[in-house]
């Protein structure tokens, strides 16, 4: 008899997106004549941008030649790429950091679920709720958790993000060893001012906690109070590992490539006491477990640091911000309290009349023939909330507004 990991029973089924699909069909079904507008998912709808794409046939092209063929590159990532987001991401910005504390890999997603590897199992974990779901999955699957019960695992702090606190977490009131940022949010779409940052990286400080700042949507961030990352604030080295995605950023959701950063300075501890660095302790991890993004990936992500990838890669993301506030805007005509939408591209409104997350979807569906997702899906502060999302084009947008422009609920 073969024992498994029984941490996974513990994870109730992801019935989200899956209900969502099953509802959808339904409907279409009975209205196949109707056309039906998705502004739930958090995938991209513009294609790559013409410098990545050269980049990315240019690659493959030395690829077919046996002096610029290349194997197994280093499983961190080419120099070529970490130097660019070194000099872009955060030496631009003036943050002291060095290529080796940046670690490139093929998604954000691996590496914020793959992170919590690194620390004892007994450690205590805080999340915001709600919250990306990926976070805390990990960590019950590691063990770290108790049993799921009435819409909450044990042994987890959660983070409750409401409308009181503007969707931004109050520091823990009991102890936290990890706790898990992501600003600007999905779901919510709220982003953490420079302020409200620095509590946090001064409260890790004081708590010998890590912070995971989750930065995915930080290519978003329109306001100047917002800082890019983490590392703008002082002491950040020391508390915090950053996590950033080229997925949202520049169309990389099928092409896969990201970055986490490390720094050298963070550190934790053995159980005698003795120190030992995050960075080394990832460098471990990665080479043994990672072999590395595509070379062609990682040049075609290079090419979105030019001075041409980075006008092309901001027009496309003006579009999604232009979609966002078309969505703002329908919701405010239409009476409907929205959040979000400003530093990233999810707009979380409010459901009217205290209806809930999953009758606000039905009646979203039936009168306007537009999906969105339940916030309930994120974490029980969710409901009463739906999530929208910028990424479809801008006609589909623009239609999926004026039809919500015009309902009363
Ligand atoms: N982090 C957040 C908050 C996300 O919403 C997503 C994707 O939706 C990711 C990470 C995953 O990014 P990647 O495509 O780089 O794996």
């Amino acid at each position: 008899m073969i024992l498994l990991n029984e941490n996974y029973l513990k994870l109730p089924g992801s019935y989200l997106f899956s209900t969502i699909a099953k509802k959808v069909a339904a409907y279409q079904q009975e209205h196949p004549n109707e056309d039906i507008i998705r502004l739930g998912i958090g995938d991209v709808s513009r294609p790559l941008v013409p410098a990545v794409v050269e980049a990315l046939h240019k690659a493959s092209d030395e690829m077919g030649r046996a002096e610029t063929f290349r194997g197994y590159g280093p499983e961190q990532g080419y120099a070529f790429l970490r130097e660019a987001i070194l000099k872009h991401d955060y030496l631009d910005r003036n943050i002291a950091l060095e290529a080796d504390e940046i670690f490139v890999s093929d998604g954000a997603k691996s590496d914020v679920a793959n992170f919590q590897e690194l620390f004892d199992v007994s450690c205590k974990v805080a999340l915001q709720d709600p919250v990306y779901p990926v976070y805390l999955d990990t960590n019950v699957m590691a063990g770290r958790t108790g049993n799921f019960e009435n819409g909450r695992f044990g042994g987890i702090v959660y983070l409750p993000c409401t409308e009181e606190n503007g969707f931004i977490p109050d520091l823990p009131r009991e102890r936290v060893d990890l706790v898990y940022l992501c600003s600007p949010n999905n779901p919510t779409g709220a982003a953490m001012t420079r302020s409200e940052l620095k509590k946090w990286v001064d409260w890790a400080a004081q708590h010998n906690s890590v912070i995971l700042y989750d930065s995915a949507y930080e290519a978003f961030i329109t306001q100047p109070d917002v800082p890019h990352s983490i590392y703008e604030i002082p002491g950040a080295q020391k508390v915090a590992v950053e996590f950033r995605s080229f997925s949202k950023t520049a169309g990389f959701t099928g092409t896969r490539c990201a970055y986490t950063v490390v720094p050298k300075a963070l550190q934790v501890y053995d159980r005698a006491g003795k120190p030992h660095a995050l960075n080394a302790l990832w460098l471990r991890r990665q080479t043994t477990k990672f072999n590395g993004v595509p070379y062609i990936v990682q040049r075609a992500a290079q090419a979105v640091f030019t001075p041409m990838g980075q006008a092309q890669i901001r027009s496309v993301i003006e579009v999604y911000q232009k979609n966002a506030q078309v969505i703002l805007q329908a919701l405010q005509a239409a009476g409907l309290q929205a959040f979000g939408g400003v530093n990233a591209p999810y707009i979380w409104l409010k459901t009217p009349n205290g209806i809930d997350s999953w009758t606000f979807f039905d009646r979203l569906l039936s009168k306007a023939r537009v999906v969105g997702t339940p916030g309930v899906g994120f974490g029980a502060c969710g409901e009463g909330y739906f999530r929208l999302t910028a990424f479809n084009t801008p006609e589909l947008t623009q239609a999926a507004a004026s039809r919500i422009a015009h309902l009363t609920f």
